[in-house]
């Protein structure tokens, strides 16, 4: 059975073809400047170079189009029709607390997800127009909502509620939602075969760190707490986010830098987190190279990032009382031997201290503990466009 799974931002889409008999990624590819001018499709059939198409994309139907005729088609296709498609998986970024697992679209979940529109002005709209576009071209093909915030809907409320008055939170929804659920089940679940224990047994902390980041305590298989609000801004320094700051600051800088709500809402996202503190990138390679070349504030940035997951490291053995591993995933926790040296340093407290030589590892599967460790330290490779293949052909196979 093949799986299309379909990423949608305001003006690109990914995807990945993934044939289920043995998981293996078919195509993948990116749509990108949808809507605007000089779209292209960058296309690549695994095992061949990837091939760049200019073509006009006017919407996300015309998108979709194209990537039907790219995976079909004789020179770039690794289908014969669209027919193959057994199932199309979604990626949706906000769930609020009406999705606690994926689920098959109908027009109820349609109108379920729009209405949380308001928690997620700028991702779910553009998520909603590409389960419509698909729906459109193949009207015959079931469709799979996977959310972002589904696995962190078992976080307790002494753990997602914010201390506003309450009926902030029953009039607006206003709480700690988390994301990159998918990331966090999906390494939670390979942490387990990895140390060859039951996930129910065990007590996790996954760090997604890439160029938006979070931590979560999973306990038991379960979600009890992550580092993400009520918003994505929340928690870690990130690329361009600050991650946590006193909320006062948000006044404080409208007051004193004469900013508009949206213009504090974009210096918090877009130009703060590592970015801000060293003027350098938001991008850790660049920050590693500036590092070494002696920039001080490159240095700061990566510093104060890594504090940052240390503490919550901390906090979550804390709340689960206990912890059997800290795993690393995404862009910078699977790739980035540096930061991992620098948040494991002085762990031993919690039993936590890594191998210098296997911590050279990147971007595969290893347990970069040193031998007399009392908590493991895992590096897994996150795959969510897998994750929400095997999601929607559970859901599609019931
Ligand atoms: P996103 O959140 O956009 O998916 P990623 O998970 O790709 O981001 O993470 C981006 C970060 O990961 C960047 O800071 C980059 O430096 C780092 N990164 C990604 N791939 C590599 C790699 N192969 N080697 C070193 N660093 C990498």
């Amino acid at each position: 059975m093949k799986i299309l799974v379909i990423n949608t931002g305001s003006s690109s889409l990914k995807y990945q073809l993934i044939d289920m008999e043995n998981e293996a990624v078919l195509a993948r590819g990116l749509c990108d400047r949808i809507g605007i001018d000089n779209s292209f499709i960058k296309h690549t059939r695994t095992g061949c170079d990837p091939i760049v198409i200019e073509v006009d994309m006017t919407s996300h139907k015309a998108a979709i189009r194209q990537v039907i005729d790219v995976l079909t088609n004789g020179n770039t296709g690794v289908i014969s029709d669209m027919s193959e498609i057994a199932a199309v998986g979604h990626r949706i970024v906000h769930g609020g607390e009406k999705f606690h697992e994926s689920v098959i679209i109908d027009e109820n979940v349609m109108a379920a997800i729009r209405e949380c529109i308001d928690l997620a002005p700028l991702h779910n709209p553009p998520n909603i127009i590409g389960i419509e576009a698909c729906m459109h071209i193949m009207p015959d093909t079931p469709m799979v909502a996977v959310f972002d915030t589904a696995f962190h809907q078992t976080i307790p409320q002494h753990a997602y509620l914010y201390a506003l008055p309450y009926e902030m939170y029953e009039k607006h929804g206003i709480r700690k939602y988390g994301f990159h659920g998918t990331s966090h089940k999906y390494v939670a679940q390979r942490a387990a075969v990895m140390l060859a224990r039951p996930l129910e047994e065990l007590k996790l902390v996954t760090c997604h760190l890439g160029n938006g980041a979070s931590v979560c305590a999973v306990e038991f298989g379960k979600s009890v707490d992550t580092s993400m609000g009520f918003t994505p801004l929340d928690g870690l320094v990130m690329g361009t986010r600050s991650g946590s700051v006193d909320p006062a600051v948000v006044k404080f800088l409208m007051e004193n830098e004469k900013m508009t709500p949206k213009e504090i809402d974009e210096y918090l996202n877009k130009k703060s987190g590592v970015l801000g503190i060293s003027g350098v990138s938001s991008d850790f390679r660049d920050l590693e190279e500036a590092f070494d070349a002696g920039n001080e504030r490159a240095r700061l940035a990566i510093r104060i990032f890594c504090y940052r997951v240390k503490q919550y490291i901390g906090s979550y053995a804390a709340v689960m009382n206990g912890l059997d591993a800290v795993v690393f995933t995404a862009g910078i926790g699977e790739n980035n031997p540096l930061v991992r040296r620098i948040i494991m340093e002085n762990m031993d407290f919690l039993g936590l201290r890594i191998d210098p030589e296997k911590n050279t590892v990147r971007g595969r599967e290893m347990d970069i503990s040193a031998a007399d460790a009392k908590v493991r330290t895992l590096v897994i490779p996150t795959n969510e466009e897998l994750a929400i293949a095997r999601e929607t052909l559970r859901l599609v196979s019931k």
